[in-house]
């Protein structure tokens, strides 16, 4: 039989991709504090704007072989790779969330999660321009959905905002020099407004395993202060608590905790 779902995961991704290609322009403007919307696309070369038929998400890229038309300046391979993220996740949001009013919030959420992991392994920063509109968003889609606590998403930015805010001023005290980033802070602060307080644990421990065993190859190479985006892996565990995270704890209790039913 074929199925209606399958069809609707499809209309998502393509969806998802066509926001990816926005992704790829806010990634980069908004640290140039350029405008998202105007002007159109151009090519970095030859300035040429880059025509609709060009610009499909995904495919331009490898139809045009990852080359400006014009002038031949290549187009970098993270650009329909951004796409491809984007629209998976939108298809896997629309797959296991369905049609709920969380679903919208949770694609305006991976969007902004997209656009801020790319800039901040660009540039070391993660933009209060989304990082705080993002936390009001949280609030806001806590209050009108009625599958969502406010207080439960209140908690959340206070947990995520304040312990990462513990963390950093400790480490402030001990070592005289920032080692979080307060961009961080904020990042988890909206994340706490999304996923709600229990999903903070969860996503610091987890980022901070992936990220300490990434950071420690990176050091082998480069020494010991290298600084590392965390951003991106906060991002990584927040969508696999949204997606996969109630499977996680069932197992790990199971592991640990067998008396526990
Ligand atoms: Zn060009």
């Amino acid at each position: 039989m074929f199925d209606q779902l399958w069809v609707w995961v499809g209309i998502f991704f393509i969806f998802g991709s066509i926001w990816g290609s926005f992704a790829n322009v806010a990634i980069v403007r908004i640290p140039q504090g350029l405008s998202v919307v105007a002007p159109r696309s151009r090519c970095n070369g030859c300035k040429t704007p880059i025509r609709w038929f060009d610009n499909i998400p995904i495919l331009s890229w490898f139809i045009l072989k990852g080359k400006c038309r014009s002038c031949g300046q290549s187009f970098s391979i993270r650009y329909p790779l951004v796409e491809l993220l984007t629209g998976v996740l939108f298809a896997l949001a629309f797959y296991s969330v369905g049609w709920k009013f969380y679903l919208a919030e949770l694609l305006i959420f991976i969007l902004g999660l997209v656009i801020v992991s790319f800039i901040d392994i660009d540039h070391f920063i993660i933009p209060d321009k989304i990082s705080l509109p993002g936390i009001i968003i949280g609030l806001v889609g806590a209050t009108l959905n009625p599958e969502r606590e406010v207080l439960d998403a209140i908690m959340g930015v206070v947990l995520g905002g304040g312990f990462l805010w513990m963390i950093a001023y400790v480490y402030y005290i001990l070592r005289k020099q920032e080692g979080m980033g307060g961009g961080d802070i904020k990042l988890l602060a909206w994340m706490g407004a999304v996923c709600g307080w229990r999903a903070i644990p969860f996503i610091i421990l987890f980022a901070s395993i992936v990220g300490s065993g990434v950071g420690l190859f990176n050091m082998k190479k480069k020494g010991l202060q290298t600084v590392i985006p965390f951003g991106p892996y906060l991002a990584l565990s927040a969508l696999i608590y949204i997606f996969a995270g109630h499977t996680i704890t069932m197992w790990y209790l199971k592991i640990f905790f067998p008396w526990l039913e």
